[in-house]
């Protein structure tokens, strides 16, 4: 060990664990470009006000969560404790709103919060989102909910479920923010929640915490107070779900952590991860590009954990496909077979083969551990001899047979073996 381990709350990824991550970053992708999303890439840090405005002051993102700086320059900057406010920033600054809409973008990258961590909940981790900006329509809603299902299956995944729930607009919901403060303000409750029901207090529905969920039986709902328009909108979505076979559980306290969500909310939650049990969610949020200084602009999008997906998967005993291991392992005795061997295994690549080489300068013994290692179909093997006599052996790897191949053919001989 060195003197340095990584922070607190952090983890690095190691093959073959690794692969798995990008097993799940290129699976929840895959959806997302055929159903015409592009891909966004925004900075890992944002002015620090655009996430006080666009994920919300009351927030615990905001309020605990973020890693802020100042810079020498005296710039507040944090790093991105999410992605939708950055995404929608780009795109108003790259006027993406005035093309053709809806915009359809997706995203896959780091992110921080400074959590208390624990399993399934650290201060750098990974997500793959998708934002589709500019139309307010009940399909795209359900469109980003379909994809998201259809990537959590096609990983192989089972026992997740989907939560969803309507919060309404800015019609309907602030007359239910009041129905519901003058229900919470009646209830016996901690000074810190009380000041939350002046902020937030729809958060108060979401508390964990078995003292306050036993108060809150017979609090008003929100899915009792829809306008008429939300209500229409909400029944389409969950139409267009179901004629997708996408199951759902209505869940009418489901309001998500930050602020700006409107009407459609959902989240997927798998029973097999413990109490962090959200794998990903999201929202509609017709009102966020005008919170951080935009036109109109209805939207909705999601973000999926990553590392928690890789942990729903592993908790189901789910094997992600692992791509291209070492084909071919070429083990030279000599330094002439070195030079000649090393151009083999360029050759080899060049052709689409996966090999590598006894780096190193190892003897036989442990040249052969290493091919054995690799998990390659084949051993190439050289010395001087077999290279006086333009040669090599070729070694498989699984029955011990070896044979000698003509050292200028040896590349199309393995390409053919290994069809
Ligand atoms: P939670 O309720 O678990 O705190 P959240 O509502 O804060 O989740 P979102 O902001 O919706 O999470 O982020 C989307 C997804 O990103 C979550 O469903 C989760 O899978 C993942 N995620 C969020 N925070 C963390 C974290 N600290 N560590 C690992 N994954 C996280
Ligand atoms: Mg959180």
């Amino acid at each position: 060990m060195s003197t340095f381990s990584a922070p607190k709350g952090t983890y690095d990824l190691i093959p073959p664990e690794s692969e798995t991550f990008l097993a799940v970053r290129e699976a929840i992708a895959a959806p997302l470009r055929r159903a015409g999303y592009g891909y966004i890439e925004t900075p890992g840090f944002e002015h620090t006000e655009l996430f006080a405005r666009g994920v919300g002051e009351s927030t615990d993102i905001v309020t605990k969560e973020m890693y802020t700086l100042t810079t020498k320059g005296g710039t507040e900057l944090a790093l991105r404790p999410e992605g939708t406010a950055s995404v929608l920033r780009a795109a108003l600054q790259r006027n993406l709103h005035r093309g053709a809409l809806p915009v359809k973008l997706w995203y896959s990258g780091s992110y921080y919060r400074y959590e208390r961590p624990q399993a399934g909940r650290y201060r750098h981790f990974s997500q793959v989102g998708a934002e589709a900006l500019g139309a307010e329509d009940p399909a795209l809603d359900a469109e980003l909910i379909i994809l998201a299902v259809d990537a959590y299956r096609s990983l192989g995944l089972r026992n997740f479920r989907l939560l969803l729930n309507s919060l309404g607009d800015r019609e309907c919901r602030p007359v239910y923010r009041a129905v519901l403060q003058d229900f919470l303000r009646g209830l016996d409750l901690d000074e810190e929640t009380r000041r939350r029901i002046d902020i937030n207090p729809l958060r108060v529905l979401d508390d964990k915490r078995e003292e306050v969920q036993k108060q809150l039986d017979g609090a008003p709902m929100m899915r009792d107070h829809l306008c008429d328009a939300c209500r229409e909108y909400h029944e389409q979505v969950r139409s267009l779900l179901t004629a997708a076979g996408v199951e759902f559980t209505d869940d009418p306290k489901l309001v998500r952590g930050l602020d700006y969500y409107t009407r459609t909310t959902f989240e997927f939650v798998h029973d097999g991860l413990g109490s962090q049990s959200a794998v990903g969610g999201g929202g509609r949020y017709d009102g966020l590009s005008e919170m951080i200084g935009g036109p109109a602009l209805p939207s909705v999008g999601w973000a999926l954990g990553v590392d928690r997906t890789v942990l729903a998967l592993k908790a189901e005993g789910v094997e992600t496909e692992v791509p291209a291991r070492t084909e071919v392992f070429a083990v030279p005795l000599g330094e002439e077979a070195r030079r000649a061997l090393f151009s083999v295994v360029t050759e080899l690549r060049r052709a689409g083969v996966a090999a590598d080489f006894a780096f190193g300068g190892k003897g036989m013994k442990n040249a052969m551990k290493s091919a054995n290692r690799s998990g390659a179909r084949y051993a190439v093997v050289a010395g001087e001899r077999d290279l006086a006599e333009g040669q090599v052996q070729l070694k498989d790897l699984d029955s011990g047979d070896q044979n000698p191949v003509a050292l200028e053919s040896v590349v199309t001989t393995i390409k053919e073996k290994l069809q």
